[in-house]
């Protein structure tokens, strides 16, 4: 099942990069009832355009935030495919042991700070920052470079080259880093995300502790050591279920506890997660 998501997750965000390029390109294709629908699926575009309709899907985004984690980083955002695409033929082309992913600690102190910044300029009307950093504009800006370099002159084109050499070569090594370090708009649904009604957990009845998930999760979000994923970061790709050998990680109703109750923590016991893979319950 998970494989089938997995492919349906990339086919939709294929699709979406693919429009939302073209509409950066053809700009006759943004006066069109597509092209309006095309800039209000991003949330940036949302809050710039504003209105009912911009309200309406921010509304829609925060609500499947909140029931299913950062779907929007995996299937809407354009910027995250690219990343994706990179971070997939990195990968491909043989990166060593020591580059797999692994683990991270969240950096708090930097993507929140940046994404409540941001929100502030966008309650106080300065469009300007909410513009520049937002992923679609980065987006648009790549795509208009790539397909017409001449109609945005010198100036445009070095400041894309800048900004896919930025994207691509973080990517390309470390997968959904920018999403989880600078970006916004990730900031932003990290915070909405912090405990959705449905995330990915792991069953640590089933879990054999391969590391599989751990080395395909370009979030660095998974904790193999107390048998955890970060939904803050977890941007709901399907990559991790997808290897699991054994189903153990999968979409689930908040976390897992252990079945047997004679491995439950006692009341009020601690550092016992560490050695059992409990981890508490939300
Ligand atoms: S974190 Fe930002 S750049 Fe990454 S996928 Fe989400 S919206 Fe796009
Ligand atoms: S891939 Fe599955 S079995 Fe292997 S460590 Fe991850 S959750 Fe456990
Ligand atoms: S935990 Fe799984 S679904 Fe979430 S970002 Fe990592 S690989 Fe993707």
């Amino acid at each position: 099942m998970y494989k089938n998501l997995r492919r349906l997750r990339i086919a939709i965000s294929v699709a979406m990069a693919g429009l939302l390029a073209w509409m950066a390109i053809d700009s006759a294709l943004q006066a069109t009832a597509l092209g309006r629908w095309l800039a209000h699926t991003q949330i940036a575009g949302a809050i710039l355009a504003g209105g009912l309709t911009g309200v309406l899907w921010c509304v829609l985004w925060v609500l499947v935030t909140i029931t299913c984690g950062r779907v929007y980083c995996s299937t809407a955002c354009p910027l995250g495919t690219l990343m994706d695409v990179s971070a997939h033929i990195g990968r491909r082309a043989g990166r060593g042991p020591a580059s797999r992913y692994s683990y991270m600690d969240p950096l708090n102190a930097l993507r929140y700070p940046i994404a409540a910044v941001v929100a502030v300029c966008a309650i106080a009307g300065i469009n300007s920052i909410v513009i520049y950093t937002s992923p679609d504009w980065t987006y648009a800006s790549i795509a208009r470079a790539c397909a017409r370099p001449m109609a945005i002159g010198a100036s445009g084109v070095a400041l894309a080259a800048l900004l896919l050499i930025g994207v691509w070569g973080v990517a390309w090594r470390r997968g959904r880093l920018i999403c989880n370090t600078v970006c916004p708009v990730g900031g932003a649904l990290g915070a909405i995300s912090r405990s959705p009604i449905y995330r990915m957990a792991i069953d640590t009845d089933k879990c054999i502790g391969c590391g599989l998930c751990e080395d395909a999760c370009k979030a660095h979000c998974i904790n193999l050591n107390d048998h955890t994923v970060d939904a803050t970061r977890c941007v709901m790709c399907m990559d991790c279920a997808a290897v699991c050998p054994n189903s153990a990680i999968v979409l689930h109703r908040g976390r897992f506890r252990l079945s047997t109750p004679l491995m439950q923590p006692m009341a009020g016991e601690t550092g016992f997660s560490g050695v059992t893979g409990i981890s508490g319950g939300d």
